[in-house]
């Protein structure tokens, strides 16, 4: 590891320089999550003495309490379904038991390998890595928390992400979040979720799966707002299939915590869940899902006059660039698209600009996204009412089908499939599915809708036998037609209704 010269001073040394060589690095990160690790490693590729501090554990949210963590759980969980179906295809099993602790233990290791690879990235890309908190002193001056030191940088990057919005009820403290879901000690036997968007769903399919009885608390009228409405009818029905208890057009009020168990020695009771309602839940665990809020408290960006919106976003430009020239944000900190590819995509374009001489932007335009339920969703694009809005006449293909297997299992589940497509130009404004690997479709089909695909390509795309993907092909003709300049369309007739 190359040690960065004059990285040295203590509090009340630090002069405004006068020159370039006054800056002890060229960049300064704060954040080693999804955005920053990648910006470092690209500016220091690019020749710039680079510096990064993370205050936890290097890899971020996705890596240590995030995506990682969770799409494992999410495997753990679906070996359930499939043990049912191995019997449908001949198999003969020992009835199966899930031991929690395993996949706990199982999951430390991966995301501890995965942070060893994380730190010996950076180390190889001659990145400094501090372990420490980092907070903004100026417009070019970072203090490290641990021991008070001051760098001067050239430029500075926040790369501090997000962490989890807290409502205000009674009894908040009682329940957990996201971040300690995963270190559970023991599975919930009754596991109450507040909130209904992307956490709340996943954690709500793969703790039923795993065998917890799950009451999902939604205070809209329907789960995942902002998704296309067929695909939050399929994954409502089919959560309520699954025996997972929506509640919705509610929300908690309360959370008491009952008397510890009778010879239960230190183990806490249950937590009585009481919701606006009337309703009364009793439950192990509550997780609280209710968004993330980006992480700028006391991050001293008023002593270097950097810029945020009333929820703690750092306001940037379409180069990430801060209203102070000096310091750039990514990432969830800046609240954009919450999603880790996107933040990635950020750090790199701000350090081919800054630091590459090579200056691109992010699209964010079809920005693929998946909530990883059971099945899945994948989406990319404008949903059906986002395209009726936006468009004189759109097409919308739909298709409702069992997968093969469900032949054999039984399972009468269907899947989704949903293509929007604008009239005029055929070309495709957003796909929606609801079924087993969506996200790798959705993955895929995204790079079609990013070049302009239209529904003509696709139909003339020879398909692959037997796929779920190949239905896609097959949608010959729009279920429905919506245009506002035809009086017999499904819209001019809904709204005169
Ligand atoms: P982060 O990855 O959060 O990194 C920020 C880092 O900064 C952290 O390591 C933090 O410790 C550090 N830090 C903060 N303040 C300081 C400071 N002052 N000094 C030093 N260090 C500091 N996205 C997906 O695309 N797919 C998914 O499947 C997915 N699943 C998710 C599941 C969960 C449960 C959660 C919570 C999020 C999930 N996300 C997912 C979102 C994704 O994790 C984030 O969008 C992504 O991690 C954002 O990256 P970032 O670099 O902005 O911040
Ligand atoms: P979301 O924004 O997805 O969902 C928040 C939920 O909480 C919504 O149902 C919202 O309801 C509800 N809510 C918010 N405030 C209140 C309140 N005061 N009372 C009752 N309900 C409330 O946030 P999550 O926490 O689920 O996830 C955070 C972000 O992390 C996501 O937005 C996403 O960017 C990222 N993420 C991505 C994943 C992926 O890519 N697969 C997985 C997990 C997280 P309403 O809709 O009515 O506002």
């Amino acid at each position: 590891m190359q040690g960065l010269p004059g990285v040295s001073r203590v509090e009340g040394e630090a002069s405004a320089p006068s020159h370039e060589a006054e800056y002890d690095v060229d960049l300064f990160v704060i954040g080693g999550g999804s955005g920053g690790v990648r910006a470092a490693r690209v500016a220091s590729g690019h020749g710039a003495r680079v510096m990064l501090a993370e205050e936890y554990r290097l890899g971020g949210t996705c890596v240590i309490r995030g995506c990682v963590p969770k799409k494992l759980f999410v495997y753990a969980s679906r070996f359930s379904d499939m043990f049912d179906e191995a019997a449908d295809f001949g198999w003969r099993l020992a009835v199966p038991r899930f031991d929690w602790p395993s996949l706990v233990a199982a999951k430390d290791r991966e995301i501890t390998r995965l942070e060893g690879l994380y730190s010996t990235g950076q180390e190889s890309a001659g990145v400094e890595v501090v372990r420490s908190r980092a907070v903004l002193e100026d417009a070019h001056t970072v203090r490290l928390l641990t021991d008070g030191r001051l760098v001067r940088a050239r430029t500075i990057l926040i790369a501090t992400g997000s962490r989890p919005e807290l409502p205000t009820f009674d009894g908040v403290e009682l329940g957990i979040t996201s971040d300690e879901i995963f270190d559970l000690k023991t599975l919930p036997r009754k596991l109450v979720i507040g909130g209904a968007g992307y956490i709340a769903m996943e954690f709500a399919g793969l703790f039923a799966a795993l065998g917890s009885d799950v009451t999902v608390v939604c205070r809209g009228s329907n789960v995942l707002r902002g998704f296309d409405e067929d695909v939050r009818q399929a994954v409502a029905a089919s959560y309520m299939n699954r025996g997972i208890k929506l509640m919705v057009c509610d929300s908690i009020r309360r959370l008491e915590r009952q008397g510890r168990l009778a010879g239960g020695g230190d183990r806490p009771g249950k937590i009585d869940v009481t919701t606006e309602q009337g309703g009364r839940l009793e439950a192990d665990q509550v997780l609280l899902a209710f968004g993330r809020a980006p992480n700028t408290a006391s991050l001293g960006l008023d002593r270097a006059g950097v810029q945020t919106r009333a929820d703690g976003a750092i306001i940037v430009d379409a180069s990430s660039r801060t209203n102070v020239p000096s310091i750039y944000a990514v990432g969830d900190v800046s609240n954009r698209f919450n999603l880790t590819p996107v933040a990635i995509r950020e750090g790199h374009a701000f350090a081919d600009s800054v630091f590459g001489n090579k200056a691109w932007q992010v699209e964010y335009s079809n920005v693929p996204t998946a909530v990883f339920s059971t099945p899945e969703i994948g989406t990319v694009g404008l949903t059906e009412l986002e395209g009726r809005a936006q468009y004189p006449a759109v097409d919308v293909y739909k298709a409702r089908f069992r997968p093969l297997k469900a032949g054999v299992t039984g399972d009468c589940e269907a899947a989704l499939l949903k293509v929007i497509v604008d009239c005029a130009t055929n070309r495709i404004l957003g796909i929606h599915i609801f079924a087993d690997d969506a996200s790798e479709m959705i993955q895929v089909l995204a790079i079609a809708v990013g070049s302009g695909a239209t529904m003509k390509d696709f139909m003339s795309a020879m398909a692959v036998h037997p796929t779920m993907g190949e239905e896609i092909i097959a949608m010959h003709a729009p279920t429905v037609r919506y245009d506002r300049r035809d009086a017999s369309s499904p819209l001019v007739r809904s709204a005169a209704q």
